[in-house]
C-alpha cells in the first residue's frame, strides 16, 4: 500500500462474514458516499493510465460507478461488462469459474471494432477470475486489453499477479 492510499483505505468499511461466513467484505458504498474521496479514486485511476484509451470497461455492478467517471475524465467512452441475459441487443458471452459453479458476463457483439484499445475496471481483485474472464472476453471480440484498474486488490488471493501474467498492466489504489 502506498501512502497516498491510506486516505481511501480509511473510506473502505470492512463487513465481515458477508455474504458468507469467513469472507471479510471491503465496502466501498462508504467511499462513494464521501465526495472528495470518491472524486480522488477515480483521479488516481486516470493518472495511472498508459497510453489511449477508447473505451473504459466497467464490471457490473460496481465497476460500473468507477468505469464512467473515469471514461469521461479521459476522454473515452464506457462499456457494460454484465451479467448474462441482462443486455438487451445481441451478446458475446464468457464463462467462468465461481468457488461453486460457473457464472457468465456478456457484452453487447456491436460495442466496438476489433483494434479497439479498452481499459478494464472494477472496484476490487481477489481470484481475478471475473477480471480474467472479461478481459478473455473482450480480446474474443477484438479488443487490445493491456491495462486493468481496481480500487482495491486482495493480493493474497492472486488475481493481479494472474492478469499481469496475462499481459496486463494492474493498477489497484489499496491493497
Ligand atoms: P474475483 O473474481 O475473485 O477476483 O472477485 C472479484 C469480484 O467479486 C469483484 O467484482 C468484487 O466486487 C467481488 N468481490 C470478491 N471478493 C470481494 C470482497 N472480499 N469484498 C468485496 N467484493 C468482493
Amino acid at each position: 500500500m502506498t501512502s497516498t492510499s491510506d486516505d481511501l483505505a480509511a473510506l473502505i468499511r470492512t463487513i465481515p462474514d458477508f455474504p458468507k461466513p469467513g469472507i471479510m467484505f471491503r465496502d466501498i458504498t462508504t467511499l462513494l458516499l464521501d465526495a472528495s474521496g470518491f472524486a480522488r479514486a477515480v483521479e488516481r485511476i486516470v493518472d495511472a493510465v498508459d497510453g489511449p484509451v477508447d473505451l473504459v470497461a466497467g464490471i457490473e455492478a460496481r465497476g460500473f460507478i468507477f468505469a464512467a467517471p473515469v471514461a469521461l475524465a479521459l476522454g473515452a467512452g464506457t462499456l457494460l461488462v454484465r451479467k448474462d441475459g441482462k443486455l438487451p441487443g445481441a451478446t458475446v458471452a464468457e464463462d467462468y469459474a465461481l468457488e461453486y459453479g460457473t457464472d457468465r458476463i456478456a457484452i453487447h457483439a456491436d460495442a466496438f471494432a476489433p483494434g479497439a484499445r479498452i481499459l478494464l475496471v472494477d472496484d476490487l481483485i481477489a481470484t481475478g477470475g471475473t477480471a480474467r474472464a472479461a478481459a478473455r472476453l473482450l480480446r474474443k471480440v477484438g479488443a487490445v486489453v493491456t491495462q486493468a484498474a481496481f480500487v482495491i486488490d486482495l493480493p493474497e488471493l492472486g488475481g493481479a499477479d494472474a492478469l499481469r501474467a496475462e499481459g496486463i498492466d494492474v493498477t489497484a489504489l489499496v491493497a
